[in-house]
This record gives structure tokens, sequence and C-alpha cells, in this order.
């Protein structure tokens, strides 16, 4: 599943004349439009092979029934939920619902969800979720992850974040959505640190370890942690290492002045938030630098500045542009 929205209910599927019916091996693709079906299809193909391949270091052989994926494309939010229940090791009663423009549903919400199935698979067992859902996000496209490291980055030290013992051992999503996005974006941080550090095939004999033993000893044998504390630990320090280094490849000038409302409000408000993401920040009165003001031609205030390893890369009045050109930048 992924968190994003609550799933649009889909119209009824059964006797709908404009739906098409596209089969693979593994799976059959109900979806409105005939080209993005077989895209669909040919794409759970591909992942269920790679994925199954690279996680496993084996493929899987076909299912018995294929699964179900029930498409609903537009311009929404990707999201996707898939289904399946165990019985005594078996894997039974697959079904896929997702949404989505056609981009997010193959780049991220289909490899995202097949990765759930092959897991299923594989384990044949329900896994904790922190560990299913930070693997299949790490299969996600690269603009759908940025906004999930950023939440987890956001609910440090706050009362929202989710103790590392607890979320470890969570089998159910929190009865809240709000929550249910915490849950995501920790289990996240912390599955992308493990899986970049040994690699996928390693992260899932983590996760075998885990259930034959208990979480400290799963850490200690695959990745030399003395516990989970520590794991967690290690997880941050390294986010939060490539995020000031970044950072601190921009250096931003603002000229104000104090009878300036709006230089005001931004100080107050936006100055602390790029601070916070380790921005360096000068603060220049226009009035006692005006030679540099003129040399920089600011016509208005607040005018920012905004350097790249020193060299200097645009200079913008709205403050909104800023966000939003650095937000591009990293
Ligand atoms: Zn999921």
């Amino acid at each position: 599943m992924r968190y994003f929205l609550l799933l649009l209910p889909l119209l009824l599927f059964e006797g709908d004349a404009g739906l098409f019916e596209y089969r693979t091996k593994n799976f059959t693709v109900f979806c409105r439009d005939a080209t993005l079906a077989v895209q669909i299809g040919e794409a759970a193909e591909y992942y269920r092979d790679k994925h199954a391949r690279e996680w496993l270091g084996h493929s899987i052989p076909n299912w018995y029934a294929p699964c179900p994926i029930r498409v609903n494309a537009g311009e929404y939010a990707g999201g996707g939920a898939t289904t399946f229940s165990f019985d005594q090791g078996q894997v039974f009663g697959w079904d896929m619902q997702v949404q989505g423009t056609q981009q997010s549903l193959l780049e991220s919400v289909i490899p995202h969800e097949v990765l759930h199935t092959v897991f299923a698979s594989h384990f044949r067992r329900p896994l904790p979720r922190w560990a299913d859902e930070g693997a299949a996000t790490y299969e996600e496209d690269e603009v759908e992850k940025r906004p999930i490291r950023e939440l987890a980055r956001e609910v440090v030290g706050t009362e929202r974040q989710i103790p590392i013992r607890k979320l470890l051992k969570m089998q159910n999503y929190p009865d809240n959505m709000g929550g249910i996005a915490v849950l995501y974006a920790q289990g996240f941080y912390l599955a992308e640190y493990l899986i970049d550090r040994e690699g996928k095939q390693e992260f899932v004999h983590f996760l075998e370890t885990a259930h034959q033993t208990d979480w400290d000893t799963a850490f200690r044998t695959h990745y030399g942690f003395k516990n989970q504390e520590a794991a967690y630990t290690a997880a941050w320090q390294k986010h939060s290492a490539s995020d000031q280094k970044l950072a601190s490849r921009y250096e931003i000038r603002m000229f104000t002045s104090p009878d300036c409302s709006k230089c005001e409000e931004d100080r107050r408000k936006l100055l602390p938030e790029l601070r916070a993401k380790g921005l360096i920040v000068k603060v220049l009165d226009y009035d006692r630098n005006l030679d540099l003001a003129r040399k920089e031609n600011v016509i208005g205030l607040p005018t920012y500045i905004i350097y790249e390893n020193g060299k200097r890369i645009a200079k913008l009045r709205e403050s909104h542009a800023l966000s939003s050109l650095l937000r591009r930048r990293h």
C-alpha cells in the first residue's frame, strides 16, 4: 500500500463494457485504456522477475492463479493497495488496485505493489510493516521518495515519532492517516540506509534472521550494530551528513531594511526554515551595504542572491520563488 491518499472508490468493473482486460502469465490487468493495460501488464511482469532476482537472488515460479490489477488512471496522486491471504504457508486471493497518472503508475506504483507480491511469495507470512513498506518504497521513483525522507526528518524529536522498539514490531497500520505517513517515512528512512549499505539480498536475510531470533541479533549479525537503537542512530547520522553536504553548497544573501515589512515577515518565517536545512543565510542591511547592493543591482526589498559553490546563480525578489528554487535543486 502507498499512504499518499485513500484510494478512490473504483467504479464497478464487472460487466463494464468500456473495460479492457490484458492477461500476462501472472497478472490480469483491468483498465479503460487498452494501451495502458498492456503497459501495466508488461511492467508488472518485468518487475516481478527483476525484483525476485535482485532481492531473492533467483526467479520465482509462476503463480497458479494470476493476480488481478484494477487500474484507475487519471490525474490522481499515485497510490495502490495489494491484498492477499496466507494459509498454511500458501498465498492466495491476490488483488491489486492502483491509481495515478501513467507515469506514476509505471515508475512508482507498480514497482512498489509488485514488490509486496514478491515478498509475499517468498516469506509466505505477513512482514513487519516498516520493512515491507520501506523496501517497497525503495523501488519508487526519486520524485516520490524525497517528500517521504523530508517527513522522516520533520518528526525527529517530536511526539509524532514512533519509538524504534515499537516501530520494528508493528504488524498493522496506525489508525489515522498522519500516523500511517510517519510509519512509512521512518520505515523507509531506516530501510534505505540498510539497503544502500549492504544490498537488497542482505536485507532479506536480515528479515529472516529477525523472524527466527530477534531484531537486536539480526542487526548484529547482518550489519554489525550492537542493537536496534545503534542502527537507527547510524541511519540518522548518515542521512543528515548527506543533507549537510548538499546544503553547504549554497549561500544566500538577503538584502533588507528596517522599514520593509515583507523583509521582517521573511526574517521571522523563512529564515529559520532555511537555516534548519543547514543553509548559510547572510542578512545585509541595504543602506549599510550600498556598494554591494548597487553592484548586485538590488532594486526592491527584500532581495535574495543565491550562490552555489561560490558562484552567483540567481537573484530573486519573491521568497516563495526562493523556496521552490531550493527545493528543485535539492
Ligand atoms: Zn506498500
